[in-house]
């Protein structure tokens, strides 16, 4: 029986996690379940899933989680002490499934026990690719990617030799407001930016996918999972969703990764790694589908693409500020302090404001620092647009 823990269970990876896990009751057995505010859907599952220990995030929620596990053996714990220390108990596999910047800390954590981790958390590679890297390769751990733009890649290059490989192409759907026009996009709501034309998923990575922040983030995230040089790494626009990746061969060939938007496949393909076992997705009706079409995405409706390309050539602590930038941002814009198309220009300004003031050594406190100064620069510059 395979030991399993899972970060950010309560959100839509979790979620997706939990359905698999939950139709194969005799192979796994439940370690540690964590999420943040919903406590009443933590305690759900660890009951349902009779979990050793149920973890939140926010220590003002640990009383109503004790509350709703009484009566039952499941210890109880929260904050970020207690997320590292739901990381360190033994588990098989192990779901990165928290949003933002704060899945680090933990998932480094995990790293340490030499586990294999499921990385569905693009940040932590963001921000700090090269220290999760040398982390589980210090510790013996395996990375498996989970983004599914990722693990189709990762599929795409079982077998092959990567000094073979060309180039790598991530899809992008465009997002809630890939036909919107321009002049429009500045007045976007969250609300509008929030709505997926094909994938379900969190919230925040929705957002993410109308501005292509996302996809900027899969940028980098590509270029430390997979050491690829920057020009190796194309994007082209795909509003069906249907092909996830493709990777460019030295011999002309393009292997594409195709298969109906859900999260399971990608999800599975990490739990059953490196066997395939059969999933509850569906099958792609090639017919039904139709036409696949693809276009270049615009630079200037979305410049967080070329601010991708400048953090890959920056390197080091770049992907920190990025990161942090962007979350502070995509905050302020949920908010309602600033518009749609100020997302980018706040990142901007910060990466520019920070360049030559980062440090050079990468390490947990120094990308903590750096994330810290970003958001306080991203706050400060929203606050000048909010004011205008
Ligand atoms: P959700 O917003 O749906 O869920 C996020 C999870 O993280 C929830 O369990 C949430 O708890 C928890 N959480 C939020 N803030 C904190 C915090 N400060 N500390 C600890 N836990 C926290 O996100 P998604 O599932 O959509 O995304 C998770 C990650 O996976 C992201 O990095 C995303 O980019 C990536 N990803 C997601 C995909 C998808 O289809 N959703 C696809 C590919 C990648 P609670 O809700 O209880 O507050």
């Amino acid at each position: 029986m395979r030991r399993v823990t899972i970060f950010g269970a309560t959100g839509s990876i979790g979620q997706a996690t939990i359905d698999l896990i939950a139709r194969r009751p005799g192979d796994f057995r439940v370690v540690a379940l964590t999420g943040g505010r919903n406590v009443a859907q933590l305690a759900e599952d660890a009951r349902a899933l009779n979990a050793e220990i149920a973890v939140t995030a926010h220590d003002d929620a640990l009383p109503e989680l004790r509350e709703r596990l009484a009566g039952s053996r499941i210890e109880t714990a929260a904050g970020e002490a207690a997320l590292v220390e739901a990381a360190a108990r033994p588990a098989d596999w192990i779901m990165s499934g928290i949003v933002g910047a704060a899945g680090l800390v933990p998932g480094l954590a995990a790293l340490k026990q030499g586990t294999t981790l499921a990385l569905a958390n693009k940040e932590s590679l963001v921000c700090a690719g090269a220290l999760v890297l040398a982390e589980a390769k210090a510790h013996g751990a395996t990375l498996l990617p989970v983004d599914s733009e990722h693990s189709a890649v990762f599929q795409a290059l079982v077998g092959e030799d990567m000094g073979a490989v060309e180039r790598v192409i991530l899809t992008a759907s465009g997002g809630a407001f890939r036909d919107w026009p321009l002049e429009k996009l500045a007045r976007a709501t969250p609300a509008e930016a929030a709505s997926h034309p094909n994938w379900d998923m969190g919230t925040r990575i929705t957002i993410d996918s109308a501005s292509l922040f996302n996809k900027a983030l899969e940028l980098v995230e590509a270029r430390e999972f997979f050491d690829l040089d920057p020009g190796q790494l194309e994007v082209v626009l795909h509003p069906e969703s249907l092909v996830h990746a493709l990777v460019g061969f030295n011999d002309g060939a393009l292997m594409a990764h195709v298969g109906p938007p859900d999260m399971r496949h990608a999800i599975g393909y990490a739990l059953n790694w490196p066997e395939r076992r059969d999933l509850p997705v569906d099958r792609l009706d090639l017919v039904a589908a139709g036409a696949l079409t693809f276009r270049g995405p615009d630079e200037t409706r979305h410049p967080a693409l070329r601010l991708a390309r400048e953090v890959m050539e920056a390197g080091g602590l770049s992907g920190a500020v990025f990161c942090a930038a962007k979350d502070a941002a995509l905050d302020a814009f949920i908010d309602g302090r600033i518009g749609f198309l100020d997302m980018a220009r706040v990142v901007e300004d910060v990466l520019d404001r920070t360049a030559g003031r980062l440090p050079g050594e990468m390490t947990q406190e120094t990308v903590a620092d750096t994330a810290a100064l970003a958001r306080r620069e991203a706050d400060a510059i929203a606050g000048t647009i909010a004011a205008a």
